[in-house]
This record gives C-alpha cells, structure tokens and sequence, in this order.
C-alpha cells in the first residue's frame, strides 16, 4: 500500500497534533451550548473519531452518508443521500465533520440541506481543505491542514475504498488512477 504513495504530506504524529489544537478549540467556540457534530461518511470517520476525544465539552454525534456522483477522482456537487441524520437539528449547534473540501460543491449542496432543518448555527470543520480547487465560495470554519492540488488518501480518505487505513495522509502516485 505504502509504494503507491508518492509523498507523504502528514504523519500520524503530525495529524494528532493537529487535532489536539482543533478539539481545543471547539471546546473553547461551543462551551455550554451543546454542539451536535455530523460526520459525513465514509471519510471523515477518522477524524470524528479522533475530533471527539479532543473535545471535552458535552456534545452528540450524528452520521450522515452521502453519495457524490462524478468521476474517480472528481465530485461533481450533486449529491444522494444514502443515509440521513437520526437526530433532529432544529435549534441545535450542528458542526458539520468532513474529510476533504475541494470545489466546494458537496459541501454547498449538504449546508443547504441541512440549513432548511433550522439550526441554531452551521459550521464546517473538515480535515482537509484544497483551497485553489474551489468552485464555490465554502468557508472551512475549522480546517487541519490546507493542501495542494493533488489526490491524497488515507486517514480515511480512499481511492475506490482503499488506503483509508493509512495512519497517514499521502499523496497517490498518479499510474494508480491513471491505469487507463
Ligand atoms: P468537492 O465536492 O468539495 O469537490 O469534493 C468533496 C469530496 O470529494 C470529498 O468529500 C472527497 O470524498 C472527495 N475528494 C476531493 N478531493 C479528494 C482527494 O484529494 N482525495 C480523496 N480521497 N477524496 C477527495
């Protein structure tokens, strides 16, 4: 698995860290107001679970699984959702926990959802965030690490559901999704 990594960006101790600083912070913005985090499945799954443990305020969790239709390595912002939320939103602090934000578009099309349910406030908080690729104007509230132009994987993020068990995050050596 580890040969099909062109570079890595960031190592276990490195995305720890990282988290720690984050979950402090959070701690710190929703004190006393009872924030409900959304993680969107399957990708963000590792950084939910490792974002909790760093957060010690009360909070609940809700899963989300959606569906991006495009290419291998592209979304293309319409979205399907494959499984919704169990909790109700209405007035709650919703912190939405994503992998990745690249255009913007699977982020745009989830936070208008979720927005018709009236929280109390909406944010993002994603792992990852690939600045230069936006298409549309998404503010990342709290964002791990920005990165360049390039399809990364592991620490949950895949190419066609592998390399999520990577502790780290790497860049993918382009032969493997350029087989064709
Ligand atoms: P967007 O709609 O912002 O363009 O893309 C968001 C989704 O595309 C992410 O949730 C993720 O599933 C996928 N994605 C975008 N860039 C990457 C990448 O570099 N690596 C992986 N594994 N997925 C990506």
């Amino acid at each position: 698995m580890k040969n099909d990594i062109k570079e890595v960006l960031f190592s276990e101790q490195d995305i720890n860290k990282r988290i720690k600083e984050l979950g402090m912070q959070i701690s710190k913005d929703y004190e006393g107001k009872f924030p409900l985090l959304v993680c969107i499945l399957r990708g963000a799954f590792m950084f939910l679970a490792d974002l909790v443990r760093k957060i010690d305020i009360p909070m609940s969790v809700d899963f989300m699984a959606i569906s991006s239709y495009g290419g291998k390595t592209d979304s293309t912002g319409q979205v399907k959702i494959l499984k919704d939320l169990d909790t109700s939103i209405k007035n709650r602090h919703v912190l939405i926990v994503e992998d990745i934000v690249d255009t913007g578009l699977t982020m745009d099309a989830v936070t208008r959802l979720l927005s018709t349910r009236k929280p109390a406030s909406l944010r993002i908080a994603s792992l990852l965030d690939k600045e230069e690729r936006r298409l549309l104007p998404i503010k990342v509230d709290y964002y791990g690490f920005k990165v360049p132009n390039e399809f990364v994987v592991g620490y949950g993020l895949d190419y066609e559901e592998r390399y999520r068990n990577l502790p780290f995050i790497g860049i993918l050596k382009e032969k493997i999704y350029r087989k064709e």
